[in-house]
């Protein structure tokens, strides 16, 4: 990718080990309560991620530093369980990896999840997991016991089924085809799986039949659903997401300036066009049904893993 430093070796990544005060942040105008991220920053280096805005807090140059400097949660199941038996928590449902894959590179060495899977699951908490890495069929074993006690869904993000396209805006994840093996691997082991068609690009991964392609993947794969965003060009997104466009596709720039003239999202109609088309893809495909595990309703303590 032209435009953008892009950090490849997970080695090379910048991690700082920080002791969290809390895990769950209190969220509104969501459609969920409470999220849950156990990084701060991302080591994927995706050219929209709008999370770029988030290196801001922390006095980092969310352009060109995005990707190269996290920081890592180390005692976030810790704090997560003194979360969970709080007051402030009622049962809602978390939403993990709404600001950071949490299953990005650096897990496979931190194995955050293997202690807040297990924290979720004792609470029997309801949890909702996003993420573009295919490491979450790993957890394959903790995701089935959470899903005994609790709503549990995950969503594989795909914008697109072209994998060289794919590795331009989304230089450090895996292909496509592997996530979608992540999808049929979850599906198998009972987990609700969808994929997240996200975000949509105008005029680079928006053509009715380059969505209908990942929509028809997806429900080959055994998602029981799909979902889209739309492009969110919040400010320090922007600037990183027009030197990503200015470097490899010029001819745009004039067309996403007029498209996101009001703010970070694009005009309605062109949202609204975007949506139908991924509506009638889905209309043109059987998602499966998912079925619920079998409940565990034993309040003892499963074993720790
Ligand atoms: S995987 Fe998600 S959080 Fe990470 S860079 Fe990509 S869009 Fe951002």
């Amino acid at each position: 990718m032209d435009g953008l430093p892009v950090v490849r070796r997970p080695s090379d990544v910048r991690a700082v080990e920080v002791a969290a005060k809390s895990a769950l942040n209190r969220v509104r105008g969501m459609g969920f309560t409470w999220s849950l991220n156990p990084f701060t920053g991302c080591a994927h280096q995706c050219v929209f991620c709008y999370a770029r805005g988030t290196h801001a807090y922390r006095e980092l140059d969310g352009v060109r530093e995005w990707g190269s400097a996290l920081t890592v949660k180390v005692n976030i199941a810790t704090v997560l369980r003194a979360d969970l038996a709080g007051r402030a928590y009622r049962g809602e449902e978390i939403a993990i990896g709404t600001a950071t894959d949490p299953y990005q590179a650096l897990e496979g060495r931190y194995r955050l999840m293997r202690g807040i899977l297990p924290a979720l699951r004792d609470a029997r908490a309801p949890f909702h997991i996003t993420t573009r890495s295919p490491l979450i069929v790993r957890d394959l074993d903790l995701l089935a016991q959470c899903a005994r006690r609790a709503d549990v869904g995950v969503a594989i993000s795909i914008a697109t089924l072209d994998e060289a396209l794919a590795r331009e805006i989304e230089p450090t994840v895996s292909p496509p085809r592997q996530r979608l093996r992540a999808v049929r691997a979850l599906a198998d082991a009972g987990i609700r799986v969808g994929v997240a068609v996200a975000p949509v690009l105008p005029d680079v991964t928006d053509g009715a039949e380059a969505l209908a392609a990942v929509v028809r993947a997806a429900a080959d794969a055994g998602a029981s659903h799909v979902w889209h965003s739309a492009l969110n060009l919040g400010a320090i997104t922007r600037d990183a997401y027009f030197a990503f466009l200015t470097a490899t596709r010029p001819e745009l720039v004039e067309r996403y300036t007029r498209l996101f003239r009001r703010g970070r999202y694009a005009e309605p109609a062109y949202v609204r066009e975007v949506s139908e088309r991924v509506r009638a893809a889905s209309r043109a495909v059987t998602f499966v049904r998912h079925r619920s595990l079998a409940p565990d309703r034993s309040g003892a303590q499963l074993t720790l893993i």
